[in-house]
């Protein structure tokens, strides 16, 4: 079988050792997977490229058109872009969808049946980046909602749900504050969504929406929202189900996508063994069905499901209730590759 080609980064902190852990399991699962590493983040700034990705880099990506990403850094309130948002910007990667479920009893939530996915908008709203100093007392930045951005991911959203069986779509937004920026996301969904008869559609302001994830998740299908809003929900909805390390993503464009985890790069763990290699593994599943290898997907989902059930788990989702052995990372990957 001819392998696909992936371009893939190993990105910092706990980015390296997720990522081994990762490739040790396809390559182990036999994943016809060829893959390209690029360097992105910090030593690439380093060296002057102002972007964070040399055009090397950028190339591997047009060509492969799929990457496997594991995260990096972004300086905090200075220093550079994020690196994350250029690349879903310039490879026009327009939805982020993370689905996040609930695994219990084997990995302790107080929610037993969540099953949802979120999908956000991905280049617009505040994290188009567009922010300046107005005067030495006032700084400013800009809320982009554009219609056919908005048309294109509420489209995405209600198609997501309708192939995938799902019921419900709910739209979030704040239009109650901001009336023109979310409203016009609001009217899209209530537009578009006549054309979706058969999916129940919902909308709910973004903060009543924010409390309810947090103490409903199961009341929910699809959750649709603008870039900002829908960072912040996904990880809620991924630590309520258990730990924001469980849960992978997929970042959709015509041409090109890119995988990863939900997480940052968790520089308060990086390089002790001890980070949840499962968001960028859910994340290479996510990649798996996409390069149509769902047969291999679904054969380390189970295997990494089984290691879940067995109570091998990472700290961060260790409970002495439900657990049999506290793994590292390397440990964890193990111990899927003894299960597919
Ligand atoms: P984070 O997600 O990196 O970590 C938050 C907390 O969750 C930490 O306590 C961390 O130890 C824990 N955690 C995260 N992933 C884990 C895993 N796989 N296993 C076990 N525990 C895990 O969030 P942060 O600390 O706010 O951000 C750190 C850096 O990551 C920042 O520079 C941020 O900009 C960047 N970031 C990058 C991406 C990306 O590359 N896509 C996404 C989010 C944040």
């Amino acid at each position: 079988m001819s392998k696909v080609p992936i371009t893939i980064a190993y990105g910092d902190g706990i980015g390296p050792e997720i990522m081994k852990a990762t490739l040790d399991i396809l390559q182990a699962a036999q994943a016809p997977i060829e893959t390209e590493v690029i360097e992105i983040g910090e030593g690439v700034y380093l060296r002057g490229h102002s972007s964070g990705i040399e055009d090397s880099a950028w190339e591997s990506l047009r060509r492969t058109k799929v990457f496997l990403k594991s995260p990096i850094t972004t300086p905090q309130g200075g220093g550079y872009k994020s690196l994350n948002v250029t690349v879903r910007k310039t490879l026009g990667l327009y939805s982020n969808v993370r689905p996040v479920q609930s695994y219990e009893p084997f990995v302790t939530t107080k929610h037993k049946a969540i099953d949802l996915v979120i999908v956000r908008e991905n280049e617009e709203d505040l994290y188009a980046g567009i922010e300046y100093q107005q005067t030495e007392e006032v700084t400013m930045a800009l809320k982009l909602i554009s219609k056919p951005g908005t048309e294109r991911i509420v489209r995405y959203a209600l198609e997501f749900a309708q192939r995938g069986g799902r019921k419900k779509v709910t739209c979030i937004s704040k239009d109650n504050i901001m009336k023109i920026t979310d409203g016009l996301f609001h009217r899209m969904f209530d537009e578009i969504g006549q054309e979706y008869p058969n999916i129940h559609k919902e909308h709910m302001i973004v903060d009543i929406g924010a409390a309810r994830l947090a103490e409903m998740p199961e009341r929910f299908d699809v959750i649709l929202a603008p870039n900002l809003y829908g960072d912040i929900l996904s990880d809620i909805a991924a630590e309520v189900a258990g730990s924001v390390g469980l849960a992978g993503s997929a970042n959709v464009g015509d041409d090109v996508a890119m995988f990863e985890a939900v997480h940052g790069s968790a520089p308060d763990i990086a390089g002790k063994n001890l980070a949840n290699p499962s968001g960028l593994l859910q994340g290479a599943i996510l990649m798996l069905v996409h390069i149509g290898q769902p047969e291999v997907a679904a054969l380390v989902k189970n295997a990494w499901l089984k290691t879940l059930e067995d109570g091998l788990h990472t700290s961060d989702i260790f409970d002495e209730r439900v657990s049999q052995r506290k793994v590292g990372t390397a440990e964890f990957a193990q111990a899927v590759i003894e299960r597919l």
